[in-house]
Protein backbone atom coordinates (compact mmCIF):
# COMPACT_ATOMS: atom_id res chain seq x y z
CA UNK A 1 0.00 0.00 0.00
CA UNK A 2 1.22 3.27 -1.05
CA UNK A 3 2.99 5.67 2.05
CA UNK A 4 4.30 8.85 2.26
CA UNK A 5 7.20 8.59 0.51
CA UNK A 6 5.48 7.04 -2.61
CA UNK A 7 2.53 9.69 -2.71
CA UNK A 8 5.17 12.06 -2.76
CA UNK A 9 7.21 10.81 -5.43
CA UNK A 10 3.60 10.82 -7.24
CA UNK A 11 3.72 14.24 -6.34
CA UNK A 12 6.82 15.25 -6.57
CA UNK A 13 6.46 13.90 -10.20
CA UNK A 14 3.13 15.17 -11.63
CA UNK A 15 4.67 18.93 -10.16
CA UNK A 16 6.97 18.32 -13.15
CA UNK A 17 4.55 16.56 -15.58
CA UNK A 18 1.33 18.36 -15.36
CA UNK A 19 1.31 21.70 -13.82
CA UNK A 20 0.24 24.36 -17.00
CA UNK A 21 -2.04 21.71 -18.27
CA UNK A 22 -4.99 22.27 -19.14
CA UNK A 23 -8.15 19.42 -18.56
CA UNK A 24 -10.06 18.04 -21.27
CA UNK A 25 -12.26 15.62 -20.32
CA UNK A 26 -12.92 12.77 -17.75
CA UNK A 27 -13.68 9.22 -18.25
CA UNK A 28 -14.12 6.39 -15.37
CA UNK A 29 -15.36 2.18 -15.92
CA UNK A 30 -15.57 2.49 -11.49
CA UNK A 31 -17.87 5.85 -10.92
CA UNK A 32 -18.28 4.64 -7.52
CA UNK A 33 -14.61 5.54 -6.71
CA UNK A 34 -15.97 8.84 -8.05
CA UNK A 35 -16.97 10.71 -5.55
CA UNK A 36 -18.73 13.31 -6.99
CA UNK A 37 -19.89 11.58 -9.73
CA UNK A 38 -18.35 11.25 -13.21
CA UNK A 39 -20.90 14.34 -14.77
CA UNK A 40 -20.03 16.66 -11.95
CA UNK A 41 -16.82 15.62 -12.44
CA UNK A 42 -16.10 16.11 -16.25
CA UNK A 43 -17.62 19.62 -16.26
CA UNK A 44 -15.79 20.84 -13.14
CA UNK A 45 -12.28 19.29 -14.88
CA UNK A 46 -13.02 21.04 -18.67
CA UNK A 47 -10.65 23.46 -19.50
CA UNK A 48 -9.51 23.93 -15.76
CA UNK A 49 -5.58 24.37 -15.56
CA UNK A 50 -3.19 22.62 -13.09
CA UNK A 51 -2.28 24.96 -10.73
CA UNK A 52 0.42 22.62 -8.35
CA UNK A 53 0.47 19.57 -6.74
CA UNK A 54 0.93 18.74 -3.21
CA UNK A 55 0.24 16.19 -0.34
CA UNK A 56 -1.84 15.63 2.91
CA UNK A 57 -0.73 12.48 4.49
CA UNK A 58 -1.22 9.69 1.73
CA UNK A 59 -3.57 12.27 -0.07
CA UNK A 60 -2.72 13.20 -3.86
CA UNK A 61 -3.98 17.08 -3.96
CA UNK A 62 -3.94 18.75 -7.81
CA UNK A 63 -4.63 22.27 -7.60
CA UNK A 64 -6.74 24.25 -10.28
CA UNK A 65 -7.10 27.87 -11.16
CA UNK A 66 -11.10 27.50 -10.51
CA UNK A 67 -10.30 27.86 -6.81
CA UNK A 68 -10.91 23.81 -6.43
CA UNK A 69 -8.93 20.52 -5.85
CA UNK A 70 -8.62 17.07 -7.16
CA UNK A 71 -7.96 14.91 -4.25
CA UNK A 72 -6.78 11.35 -5.32
CA UNK A 73 -6.14 8.01 -2.82
CA UNK A 74 -4.07 5.33 -4.38
CA UNK A 75 -5.13 2.82 -0.86
CA UNK A 76 -4.12 -0.15 -1.84
CA UNK A 77 -2.90 -0.70 -5.64
CA UNK A 78 -3.77 2.49 -7.24
CA UNK A 79 -1.31 4.52 -8.53
CA UNK A 80 -1.35 7.31 -11.66
CA UNK A 81 0.30 7.32 -14.83
CA UNK A 82 1.20 10.06 -17.39
CA UNK A 83 1.23 9.32 -20.70
CA UNK A 84 2.48 11.35 -23.67
CA UNK A 85 3.81 11.39 -26.99
CA UNK A 86 7.19 11.33 -25.35
CA UNK A 87 6.83 7.96 -23.86
CA UNK A 88 4.49 6.60 -25.98
CA UNK A 89 6.32 3.44 -26.01
CA UNK A 90 7.89 3.09 -22.94
CA UNK A 91 8.09 -0.60 -21.91
CA UNK A 92 6.64 0.02 -18.85
CA UNK A 93 3.39 0.26 -19.94
CA UNK A 94 3.02 -3.25 -20.81
CA UNK A 95 3.95 -4.09 -17.27
CA UNK A 96 0.44 -6.14 -15.89
CA UNK A 97 0.31 -4.41 -12.95
CA UNK A 98 -0.09 -1.26 -15.17
CA UNK A 99 -3.39 -2.94 -16.92
CA UNK A 100 -5.85 -1.75 -14.94
CA UNK A 101 -6.87 1.60 -15.88
CA UNK A 102 -10.22 2.57 -14.06
CA UNK A 103 -10.07 6.21 -14.71
CA UNK A 104 -8.82 8.54 -17.20
CA UNK A 105 -7.92 12.51 -17.60
CA UNK A 106 -7.06 13.65 -20.63
CA UNK A 107 -5.39 17.03 -21.41
CA UNK A 108 -5.66 19.86 -24.07
CA UNK A 109 -2.28 18.69 -25.23
CA UNK A 110 -3.37 14.97 -25.88
CA UNK A 111 -1.37 14.07 -22.79
CA UNK A 112 -3.13 11.50 -20.14
CA UNK A 113 -3.12 10.57 -16.87
CA UNK A 114 -4.53 6.93 -16.01
CA UNK A 115 -5.00 6.04 -12.73
CA UNK A 116 -4.83 2.26 -12.58
CA UNK A 117 -6.15 0.33 -9.49
CA UNK A 118 -6.33 -3.53 -9.37
CA UNK A 119 -8.39 -3.35 -6.66
CA UNK A 120 -10.59 -0.94 -6.94
CA UNK A 121 -10.21 1.03 -3.78
CA UNK A 122 -8.86 3.95 -4.61
CA UNK A 123 -10.59 7.38 -4.94
CA UNK A 124 -10.76 10.73 -6.84
CA UNK A 125 -12.94 14.00 -5.64
CA UNK A 126 -12.84 17.46 -5.88
CA UNK A 127 -13.07 20.34 -3.24
CA UNK A 128 -12.82 23.81 -3.16
CA UNK A 129 -8.84 24.44 -2.55
CA UNK A 130 -9.72 26.97 0.65
CA UNK A 131 -11.63 23.82 2.06
CA UNK A 132 -9.02 21.83 1.78
CA UNK A 133 -8.03 21.24 5.17
CA UNK A 134 -11.78 20.14 6.05
CA UNK A 135 -12.02 17.41 3.47
CA UNK A 136 -13.40 14.56 5.65
CA UNK A 137 -10.52 12.25 4.79
CA UNK A 138 -7.98 15.06 5.85
CA UNK A 139 -9.38 16.91 8.26
CA UNK A 140 -8.42 14.18 10.93
CA UNK A 141 -4.86 13.55 10.25
CA UNK A 142 -2.19 14.39 12.68
CA UNK A 143 0.95 16.26 11.76
CA UNK A 144 2.63 15.06 8.90
CA UNK A 145 5.77 12.96 9.25
CA UNK A 146 8.18 14.47 6.98
CA UNK A 147 7.07 18.40 7.92
CA UNK A 148 9.26 20.61 9.55
CA UNK A 149 6.51 20.80 12.29
CA UNK A 150 6.81 17.26 13.19
CA UNK A 151 9.99 17.77 15.27
CA UNK A 152 11.69 16.69 18.13
CA UNK A 153 9.66 18.36 20.39
CA UNK A 154 6.44 16.94 18.88
CA UNK A 155 7.65 13.36 18.38
CA UNK A 156 8.79 13.05 21.93
CA UNK A 157 5.83 14.74 22.82
CA UNK A 158 3.30 12.67 20.87
CA UNK A 159 5.25 9.02 22.65
CA UNK A 160 4.73 11.11 26.15
CA UNK A 161 1.01 10.72 25.60
CA UNK A 162 0.78 7.35 24.15
CA UNK A 163 3.07 6.09 26.82
CA UNK A 164 0.63 3.13 27.94
CA UNK A 165 0.44 1.90 24.18
CA UNK A 166 3.22 -0.62 22.38
CA UNK A 167 5.20 1.79 19.69
CA UNK A 168 4.35 -0.33 16.75
CA UNK A 169 0.37 1.17 16.44
CA UNK A 170 1.34 4.46 17.40
CA UNK A 171 3.02 4.66 13.91
CA UNK A 172 0.33 3.64 12.48
CA UNK A 173 -2.20 5.89 13.71
CA UNK A 174 -2.85 8.53 10.83
CA UNK A 175 -5.00 10.72 13.09
CA UNK A 176 -1.61 11.37 15.43
CA UNK A 177 1.00 10.93 12.85
CA UNK A 178 0.32 11.03 9.16
CA UNK A 179 2.12 9.28 6.25
CA UNK A 180 3.67 6.10 7.39
CA UNK A 181 2.61 2.65 6.99
CA UNK A 182 3.22 -0.87 7.23
CA UNK A 183 6.63 -0.98 5.59
CA UNK A 184 8.29 1.93 6.96
CA UNK A 185 7.18 1.61 10.46
CA UNK A 186 9.07 -1.83 10.08
CA UNK A 187 11.94 -0.29 8.77
CA UNK A 188 12.26 2.95 11.25
CA UNK A 189 12.07 0.46 14.26
CA UNK A 190 14.88 -1.64 12.91
CA UNK A 191 17.09 1.06 12.28
CA UNK A 192 16.46 2.34 15.68
CA UNK A 193 17.16 -1.33 17.22
CA UNK A 194 13.84 -1.25 18.89
CA UNK A 195 11.22 -4.31 19.17
CA UNK A 196 7.89 -3.40 17.61
CA UNK A 197 6.41 -4.81 20.95
CA UNK A 198 7.83 -2.97 23.30
CA UNK A 199 5.72 -0.43 25.29
CA UNK A 200 6.61 3.12 25.04
CA UNK A 201 7.34 3.70 28.48
CA UNK A 202 9.84 1.81 28.49
CA UNK A 203 11.39 3.53 25.99
CA UNK A 204 14.71 5.55 26.69
CA UNK A 205 14.80 8.90 26.06
CA UNK A 206 17.80 8.14 23.46
CA UNK A 207 15.55 5.50 22.27
CA UNK A 208 13.01 7.58 21.15
CA UNK A 209 15.28 9.95 19.67
CA UNK A 210 17.12 7.50 17.20
CA UNK A 211 13.74 6.49 16.62
CA UNK A 212 12.57 10.19 15.91
CA UNK A 213 16.15 10.44 13.23
CA UNK A 214 15.47 7.30 11.39
CA UNK A 215 11.78 7.37 11.08
CA UNK A 216 13.23 10.86 8.94
CA UNK A 217 16.18 9.24 7.45
CA UNK A 218 13.82 6.23 6.57
CA UNK A 219 11.24 8.50 4.89
CA UNK A 220 13.55 10.85 3.31
CA UNK A 221 15.63 7.57 1.47
CA UNK A 222 12.49 6.39 0.47
CA UNK A 223 11.29 9.47 -1.49
CA UNK A 224 14.58 9.94 -3.17
CA UNK A 225 14.65 6.28 -4.47
CA UNK A 226 10.92 6.76 -5.86
CA UNK A 227 9.50 4.76 -2.87
CA UNK A 228 8.60 1.17 -2.35
CA UNK A 229 7.29 -1.65 -5.10
CA UNK A 230 7.50 -4.59 -3.04
CA UNK A 231 3.53 -4.98 -4.86
CA UNK A 232 1.57 -3.07 -7.25
CA UNK A 233 3.45 0.59 -6.23
CA UNK A 234 4.89 2.46 -9.83
CA UNK A 235 5.86 5.68 -10.11
CA UNK A 236 3.84 7.88 -12.58
CA UNK A 237 6.55 6.45 -15.78
CA UNK A 238 4.77 2.88 -14.89
CA UNK A 239 8.29 1.97 -13.27
CA UNK A 240 8.82 0.16 -9.98
CA UNK A 241 10.25 2.44 -7.45
CA UNK A 242 13.26 1.42 -5.67
CA UNK A 243 13.61 1.38 -2.00
CA UNK A 244 12.72 -2.31 -1.73
CA UNK A 245 16.07 -3.75 -2.28
CA UNK A 246 16.90 -1.69 1.15
CA UNK A 247 14.59 -3.25 2.68
CA UNK A 248 16.47 -4.91 5.96
CA UNK A 249 13.09 -6.86 7.66
CA UNK A 250 9.96 -5.60 6.01
CA UNK A 251 8.08 -8.99 4.06
CA UNK A 252 11.20 -10.56 4.49
CA UNK A 253 10.21 -13.13 7.35
CA UNK A 254 12.21 -16.31 7.34
CA UNK A 255 15.24 -14.89 5.97
CA UNK A 256 18.21 -13.95 7.34
CA UNK A 257 18.95 -10.58 9.20
CA UNK A 258 21.06 -8.43 6.84
CA UNK A 259 23.29 -6.72 9.22
CA UNK A 260 23.24 -10.14 11.63
CA UNK A 261 22.21 -13.48 10.18
CA UNK A 262 19.20 -13.95 12.32
CA UNK A 263 15.98 -15.04 11.23
CA UNK A 264 13.68 -12.27 10.47
CA UNK A 265 10.64 -12.66 12.60
CA UNK A 266 6.63 -11.42 12.20
CA UNK A 267 4.72 -10.55 14.41
CA UNK A 268 1.15 -9.64 14.44
CA UNK A 269 0.17 -6.44 16.87
CA UNK A 270 -3.07 -5.16 16.63
CA UNK A 271 -4.33 -6.84 13.41
CA UNK A 272 -1.40 -5.84 11.47
CA UNK A 273 1.73 -7.63 10.95
CA UNK A 274 5.45 -6.10 11.76
CA UNK A 275 9.06 -7.61 10.73
CA UNK A 276 11.98 -7.15 13.32
CA UNK A 277 15.12 -8.84 13.66
CA UNK A 278 15.32 -10.62 17.63
CA UNK A 279 18.91 -9.93 17.89
CA UNK A 280 19.53 -6.73 16.34
CA UNK A 281 16.13 -5.14 17.97
CA UNK A 282 15.81 -4.71 21.71
ZN1 LIG B 1 19.82 -8.65 12.93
Amino acid sequence: MPELPEVQTVVNQLGKKIVGKQFKSFSSEWPKQVKPGIAKLRRALQGATVLGTRRFGKHIVIDLDTKYSLVVHLKMTGHLLYKDEGNAASPAWRDPVNQYIRHRFLFSDGAQLDFSDMRKFGWIDYEESAALAHHQAIVGLGRDALAEDCDEDFFLDLLRRARGKRIAPLLLEQEKIAGIGNIYRSEMLFRAGIRPSRRIASLSREERLCLFVKMKEVLREAVRLRGTSDGDFRDTAGRPGGFQKTLFVYQREGLPCKRCGTIVVRQKIGQRSVFYCPNCQT
